[in-house]
């Protein structure tokens, strides 16, 4: 069996990046210029065809040189459009002023996550709550990859991908603007409404946060399938789809919430390969793991590992066993098995995501039709959330 045949990782960026002064355009607006090195052209991806305009080497095959932590590139940051042609892309431009921190979120790829008040952002509003992500003392690739992500980000709208406002440049910091989803990530807000979860009063054990019911279950998968059915119809390969990457906000409002491919307080769930590149093999089909194929079908057995975790409240998946065990798992062709209580037509839908070979794994448009018929067919429980 192939085990690890892409360990050397070669170094490239085939991108300059420059920001060009807000000053000189009309408005808040900053241009972020994204400069084509004729040497180094463009990655473009598209559903793990690598078009002319790539690169020789493999789309993962990136060292970045950021200090804290490794991150896998995704090529796609690199798309603009489905062509090669040199892309502009307007990057909303928040004075640094108009941002207020209030307190500490968590910690994200790039460095903290805060809450914050910020003004002026909302026309109806004098002041909105929002989620910033800072990025201190930035080495040259880590401002690259940031800029890279704001404009993904500003390119990328729907209602199931997390609102990006924009980001702030003037001085340090650097900070990128987003919406604040009040519950935090996906992962940690399932662990919290398990039949294990406990809310500590002053140490104390005191109440339980309520389980989530089966309803309340397919609403977060059939609203990740709505923002997946989105990136898909983008040509945007995500490659990291997992239940961390995700947020929830109010009413339960769940979107697709991160695309740096990277993380540090989920580092178990990265599998390092060479120096510096990290693997999320546990969301990853066959052959993104032995060829580093990814395409919208690897993104459909991603969804796959998402629903189980959501059917085993945030469990990891083939959490008893070691990353090379899970490698042998995945390309021998076993399947996670299924979760405690899960009802066997939502198995059968991550049997459909983990078919071996991709063009047989169910569609993500079929799975979301699904997931709703199931929802309506499922009595409704009550509301755990205000
Ligand atoms: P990065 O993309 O830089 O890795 P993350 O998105 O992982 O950063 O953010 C780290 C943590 O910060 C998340 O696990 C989550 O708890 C919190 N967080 C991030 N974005 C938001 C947001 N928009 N609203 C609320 N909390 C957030």
């Amino acid at each position: 069996m192939p085990k690890w045949p892409w360990v050397g990782i070669k170094s490239l960026c085939g991108l300059r990046l420059c920001l060009v002064g807000a000053a000189a355009l009309p408005g808040p607006v900053a241009v972020i210029n994204v400069e084509e090195d004729s040497a180094n052209p463009l990655h473009h991806v598209n559903h793990g065809i690598i078009s002319p305009c790539t690169l020789d080497a493999g789309p993962d095959s990136v060292e970045i040189g950021m200090n804290r932590i490794p991150v896998i590139e995704n090529p796609q940051y690199f798309r603009h459009g489905h062509n090669c042609n040199k892309p502009t892309t307007y990057v909303q431009h928040i004075k640094r002023r108009d941002i207020n921190l209030k307190r500490e979120l968590g910690e994200g790829a790039f460095g903290k996550v805060f809450l914050a008040d910020c003004y002026n952002l909302s026309l109806t509003k004098d002041k909105m709550l929002v989620a910033i992500k800072t990025l201190k003392d930035p080495t040259l690739a880590a401002r690259k990859d940031f800029q890279r992500e704001a404009e993904l980000l500003t390119n990328l709208q729907h209602d199931h991908i997390v609102k990006f406002y924009g980001v702030c440049v003037d001085g340090d910091p650097l900070i990128m603007v987003f919406e604040y989803m009040k519950h935090g990530d996906l992962n940690k807000f399932l662990r919290a409404h398990g039949p294990d979860a406990i809310i500590l009063v002053d140490g104390q054990p005191l109440q339980t946060n309520g389980e989530l019911g089966l309803s309340q279950m397919l609403h977060i998968a059939s609203q990740i399938a709505a923002g997946i059915i989105y990136l898909a119809s983008q040509h945007f390969v995500h490659r990291d789809l997992a239940t961390r990457n995700c947020l929830v906000g109010n009413g339960m409002l769940v979107k697709i919430g991160d695309f740096g491919m990277s993380r540090d307080i989920y580092s178990t769930d990265y599998y390092r390969v060479g120096g510096h590149t990290m693997l999320p093999i546990r969301w990853m089909p066959p052959e993104s793991i032995m060829y580093r194929k990814f395409t919208t079908e690897s993104d459909v057995w991603s969804f796959g590992v998402i629903l189980w975790e959501i059917f085993t409240y945030g469990k990891q998946p083939w959490f008893q066993l070691a990353n090379n065990e899970v490698i042998d798992c995945i390309t021998q062709g076993r399947a996670l098995e299924c979760p405690w209580l899960c009802p066997k037509e939502i198995y059968d839908i991550m049997l459909g995501c983990w078919q071996r070979e991709p063009q047989q794994r169910f569609n993500i448009k079929d799975i979301q039709k699904m997931l709703i018929t199931l929802m309506k067919a499922t009595p409704v429980y009550l509301d755990i959330l205000g």
